[in-house]
């Protein structure tokens, strides 16, 4: 294609187009890429047009045009973004230069750098829509040209094309280019896989335009009838979609009912359902395959009816009702709003999919952890959405895969927060239960509920687990406060010093760097600063007494402070109780204590049925155990006294692969009773070194320091 061919081409599609503005940047980029050839040996030059046709072929305005013609001036050539301004002004200089920030990124396979990369493509995005168009145009041309590539490099290019602009494409609604390069990747990453798919269904076609024709004829009759004006067209499903359909099902390719797609395009909404209506009287529906998308559309705002019918001769046939309109958009996605839109901006449609890129960067910034947000990013690209109902009768669209508790989420965040449990249909549910579409789903709530790090664990939408998680934050801040208030008083009383009024302590806070007074209390509980620290500066000549108190605050909270998770937070001072000694592996509780920080004990030690008759002293904690990290348990055995028994008692701990840190029998009772500290490092470890000392001769009994629970 040449410049003169290209302007013709695109002449026919769009008239309004600005002819100079597309020769000027056609000669910019030829000059800068002059020499330039790419790997086929074509000039450079030459991808930048076929870029720029792609765009033209979606109908795209002028500066798009342009900006595909310029897109890789920068990058390749060496031109610079003031050179573009210059020459073509704000809008398009923008355009190239988001094009150039997002080529330089290369898709890696770790979790941080995905995200690093969706980021900056969300970020180019944001700043203007037509930037991902472009780049998809980009994708398109270089996956159409990948032969030349050698084969590593194919593959890499064709993962990326499957992992992340496929996906893009789907979510900005343009059906036609996702299609091209699902199969396209498809070709490269599968190569036997696609000429095998591809021989079928060439080899079928005959067969199958014979069934189109038996299934349009006597349809086109019955529209006509009914006054209806339509458009009918039947083709094979895309190879790469037959493929998946393959794989997921399991089933053989000759085994596939619906391989065929019959689309059925009328001029209005209400010709949308009358069609439906007059095809569920030609052939019987198949239950369950209705999908009414144009009173629900889809999340990137595909409209159509589906149907699935036995059509002639028993075969499965799926058929796809909309308008002309609905077409258009479900083909193009967002690049169908620039059509005849030359020079206008904004639009409904478009402000949703702008919606849509802030929520996502918005998450990314709240999700510390990378694969999280990867897994959110993915949910959301390829999402398919249930549509269930209130007992109200109101319509709620969760991704697939939701849950009740999404539900309650998505009511309102206080129903989150207080869901209690779940009824589907009548019928109360775990909240684990997956929504189907059609659900009526009530929640139960109770004013005593509240979230828990489990929750996290059930929810499946951005929104509820990021409520969900803030709580936990918000909640693990408050009991720091609780917490470092009392760790304060408690060195005040260990020091006989009289208690500063609350003025006193807001200035200590503020000539401290806190915000407030219980930015610093929170601060003192979650462990970050030491009560003496802060005492020793509210009473100067105090702190002279003991220098090396604070150091061993320190030294002692550090030596505790890790093994343990509070609902997000880290760093609590804590220590593990010492009448059940817990260890990994066995379900733990939190009991914030007067001035000695957390003590942890067993879900099950019988002391904390005393203890928590304050629960709001209760928190839940989490093991947060790093690999060979152990912890001291005491174990006490008693045994027939007899020669080597302290002996064989220390040799089968080690069998057991357990350090022994001391040991001891008394004698001179009977039975002997003996006393280990060993380090365990989870539960099966304790249960392995229990079950060896027990297979020692003369051994009675063994079992953790905990009086009522034998071992
Ligand atoms: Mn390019």
């Amino acid at each position: 294609m040449n410049l003169a061919e290209f302007i013709i081409e695109v002449e026919s599609y769009n008239a309004n187009i600005d002819i100079p503005l597309i020769r000027k940047a056609y000669e910019f980029s030829d000059k800068v890429h002059e020499g330039q050839e790419r790997e086929s040996g074509d000039p450079f030059v030459e991808h930048c047009l076929n870029v720029a046709f792609i765009l033209a072929e979606l109908h795209m305005d002028s500066a798009t045009i342009a900006a595909g013609l310029l897109h890789d001036t920068i990058e390749d050539a060496g031109a610079t973004v003031p050179d573009i301004e210059k020459e073509f002004g704000r809008e398009i200089a923008n355009m190239v230069d988001g094009l150039t920030k997002m080529s330089e990124l290369k898709f890696k396979s770790f979790a941080e750098q995905q995200v690093e990369y969706f980021r900056k493509m969300l970020l180019s995005m944001a700043d203007d829509i037509r930037i991902i168009v472009i780049k998809l145009a980009d994708r398109l041309h270089n996956m159409r040209t990948l032969d030349p590539l050698r084969e590593e490099k194919q593959r890499r290019i064709a993962m990326e094309t499957r992992e992340i602009y496929a996906p893009l494409a789907h979510r900005f609604g343009m059906a036609k280019i996702k299609w091209e390069l699902e199969d396209l990747a498809f070709k490269y990453l599968n190569p036997s896989e696609y000429a095998d798919i591809k021989k079928r269904v060439t080899d079928s076609r005959s067969d199958r335009e014979e069934y189109i024709k038996d299934l349009t004829a006597p349809l086109k009759t019955s529209l006509s009838q009914a006054d209806i004006k339509s458009e009918i067209t039947g083709r094979a499903k895309h190879y790469y979609s037959i493929y998946r359909k393959i794989v997921i099902r399991g089933v053989p390719f000759d085994k596939i009912s619906d391989l065929l797609a019959l689309r059925v395009i009328v001029d209005t909404v209400t010709d949308c359902y009358h069609a439906l209506g007059i095809i569920h009287t030609l052939w019987a529906p198949v239950p369950d395959r209705f999908h009414d998308y144009i009173a629900n559309p889809k999340s990137n705002m595909y409209r159509s009816l589906h149907t699935t019918v036995i059509g002639p001769r028993g075969r499965m046939v799926e058929i796809q009702i909309r308008t002309h309109a609905m077409h258009y958009s479900a083909e193009y996605g967002i690049a169908a709003h620039w059509l005849y839109k030359e020079g206008k901006k904004t639009h409904g449609e478009i402000d949703k999919h702008m919606a849509w890129i802030r929520e996502m960067l918005e998450w990314q910034r709240e999700m510390t952890n990378p694969e999280e947000f990867l897994e959110f990013l993915k949910i959301d690209l390829f999402r398919e959405d249930v549509f269930v109902y209130t007992p109200a009768g109101e319509l709620k669209q969760l991704p697939r895969g939701s849950t009740p508790l999404d539900f309650a989420f998505a009511v309102h965040s206080n129903i989150g927060f207080h869901c209690q449990g779940a009824k589907i249909n009548g019928k109360y549910v775990p909240l684990s239960t997956i929504l189907k579409s059609g659900d009526e789903v009530e929640i139960r709530t109770s004013p005593h509920q509240t979230p828990s790090s489990d929750w996290l664990k059930i929810v499946k939408t951005a929104r509820a687990k990021s409520k969900i998680r803030h709580w936990l934050k918000q909640k693990g801040f408050e009991q720091s406060i609780i917490l470092g208030r009392e760790m304060m008083e408690r060195e005040f009383k260990k020091r006989r010093l009289p208690h500063p009024p609350d003025p006193e302590l807001s200035d200590l806070a503020a000539m401290n760097g806190f915000t407030g007074t219980e930015q610093m209390l929170a601060a003192i509980g979650s462990g970050a600063v030491s009560p003496q620290s802060l005492v020793n500066k509210l009473f100067p000549q105090e702190a002279k007494k003991d220098p090396s108190l604070m150091q061993k605050f320190v030294d002692q909270a550090r030596g505790v402070s890790r093994g343990i998770k509070v609902g997000g937070l880290e760093n609590l001072m804590f220590r593990f109780a010492s009448c059940c000694q817990p260890v990994p592996g066995e379900k733990i509780i939190g009991f914030v204590t007067r001035g000695r920080g957390l003590s942890i004990h067993r879900a099950d030690c019988r002391n904390i049925g005393e203890l928590f008759d304050e629960p709001e002293r209760k928190v839940d904690v989490e093991w947060d155990v790093v690999k060979g990290q152990s912890f001291l348990v005491k174990l006490d055995i008693l045994a027939e006294d007899r020669k080597n028994l302290l002996k064989e008692i220390t040799e089968a701990i080690a069998e057991a692969d357990v350090n022994v840190r001391g040991g001891e029998i008394l004698r001179g009772t009977a039975p002997a009773t003996g006393h280990f500290v060993v380090e365990i490092q989870n539960y099966g470890q304790l249960r392995k070194a229990i079950d060896k000392i027990m297979k020692v001769k003369g051994v009675l009994s063994a079992y953790r320091d905990n009086p009522g629970e034998h071992g």
